[in-house]
């Protein structure tokens, strides 16, 4: 045992890649960093830690910001309930703990937006605490390692993978060997061709040994993605831009956009907006002109989304919202300032504002 863990370690300490929140191992920042890395790339996961931090740099700051701001630091890394969580639990962190996390599993694990595997993140590489982490990449990792050849999802294998990652843990040195292992899985033991060649754990794998690593791990059947056909209008009046701020509940919540919905069937993309704009916001719209279509996948829907400009018809430039919580008329220079969904970002990178 102490043999694998010795060569894991081993390589990560001359393999590791040098990363923010490795310098100091800040809880607040190893907290942020693994919330972002969750469905997001490294490199692009930095340069948003990057930039989050520098305009937040504590829970304090964070606690005290205002929705729109972090919302706007988020956009384009999706799953917003994420910066929902980041917030409200910072807001607690400030009042119950004197805006510091706490060095204690549980209390962890009653946060928002902190399960098992942030909670573990947490403990193990901001306190040192012998506490397992199981991410995509030790999944991976695992059911190569030790031949685990259920659906990697499935209970039995999850089971499996946390036990291993708990037994593995050589004492007190939770910090550098968690990372080790999801470092190790990132760099050598990749989705498509994992490099055994280079692996310092060859000899102890068992899809090695069997030549089997390019079938581990098992993948449920993924969910069959829908296609959905959108439309959204950029509504100019009088120099200024129409946006309107999307409910505090459900997907996109409190994010800003341009009104618009789906195309029904039998509606071309004008029809549907003339008619969306008309039940979301009271307001005629005419003059169409197409700005771009674009696509965006979100969850498992496949969006096409049909963009034009439009003009008021109506002579009253106020909504009546029944689709949104606030609304502004914004110069166009104003736009970037907001945090929309990514196909309404799209369009907006497109335009130019
Ligand atoms: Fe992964 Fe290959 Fe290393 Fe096994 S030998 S852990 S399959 S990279």
């Amino acid at each position: 045992m102490d043999k694998i863990q010795n060569k894991i370690l081993s390589w990560f300490a001359e393999n590791q890649r040098d990363l923010p929140w490795r310098k100091t191992y800040d809880p607040y920042h190893v907290w942020i960093s693994e919330v972002m890395l969750q469905q997001t790339q490294m490199e692009r996961g930095v340069a948003y830690f990057k930039r989050w931090v520098k305009r937040f740099p504590d829970i304090g700051s964070v606690a005290d910001g205002k929705e729109d701001e972090i919302l706007k630091l988020w956009e384009g890394l999706g799953y917003y309930s994420r910066a929902h969580n980041i917030a409200k639990t910072a807001k607690i962190l400030l009042k119950e703990y004197g805006a510091n996390l706490p060095e204690d599993y549980q209390a962890l694990l009653g946060l928002p937006g902190i399960g098992k595997y942030t909670a573990g993140a947490i403990m193990s590489l901001a306190f040192n605490q012998d506490y397992p982490i199981v991410d995509a990449n030790v999944e991976r990792l695992f059911a190569r390692l030790f031949y685990i050849d259920s659906p990697i999802k499935g209970k039995s294998a999850q089971k499996k993978v946390w036990s291993k990652a708990k037994e593995l843990i050589p004492a007190g040195q939770a910090r550098q060997f968690n990372q080790a292992l999801m470092e190790l899985g990132a760099l050598v033991c990749k989705p498509k061709r994992p490099m055994c060649r280079v692996c310092p754990i060859d000899s102890f794998c068992k899809a090695d040994l069997e030549n089997a690593a390019d079938q581990l791990p098992v993948l449920a059947k993924g969910k069959s993605s829908i296609r959905i056909e959108m439309v959204t209008g950029v509504l100019v009046h009088d120099s200024k831009i129409f946006i309107q701020k999307r409910p505090a509940n459900g997907v996109w919540a409190n994010l800003w956009e341009f009104p618009g919905g789906r195309i029904e069937q039998g509606e071309t993309p004008e029809q549907a907006l003339v008619r969306e704009y008309c039940e979301e916001t009271e307001f005629e719209v005419g003059n169409l002109q197409k700005i771009a279509v674009v696509k965006h996948t979100y969850t498992i829907h496949n969006i096409t989304l049909h963009g034009f400009y439009c003009q008021l018809h109506s002579s009253n430039p106020r909504p009546v919202l029944h689709a949104a919580q606030d609304y502004q008329w914004v110069i166009q220079e104003r736009v970037k300032d907001f945090a929309f969904p990514a196909g309404h970002r799209k369009l907006i990178e497109i335009i130019g504002f």
